[in-house]
């Protein structure tokens, strides 16, 4: 079965926490061969920027999948945790 991120987002709602539940160290993504994360997010809350040499994070959209956790090889999180309780992302599958 094949998932179209656009469809899970018709159907989810976000209680955001203004205090991220990932946070990153800049200087690792700025050195990071590889920047997995900003190709393998499903919710695009990574973004590269080459001119400035900046990784823009933004959490809002997280749909705690963990892709990113599983696919950084550089260890760059200096948090990676789920949203507290009432939180986050708030699935309507049915
Ligand atoms: Fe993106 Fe999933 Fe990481 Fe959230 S947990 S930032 S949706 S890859």
């Amino acid at each position: 079965m094949k998932i179209n991120p656009d469809e899970i987002f018709d159907s989810t709602s976000f209680n955001i926490d203004r205090d991220p539940h990932i946070q990153l160290n800049e200087e690792i993504c700025r050195r990071c061969p590889q920047r997995a994360c900003t190709n393998c997010c499903p919710a695009r809350c990574y973004n590269w920027d080459e001119e400035a040499q900046k990784m823009t994070f933004v959490h809002d959209g997280c749909l705690e999948c963990g892709t990113c956790y599983v696919v950084c090889g550089q260890d760059a999180f200096t948090r990676w945790r789920y949203p507290r309780g009432g939180f986050g992302v708030a699935y309507r599958m049915t």
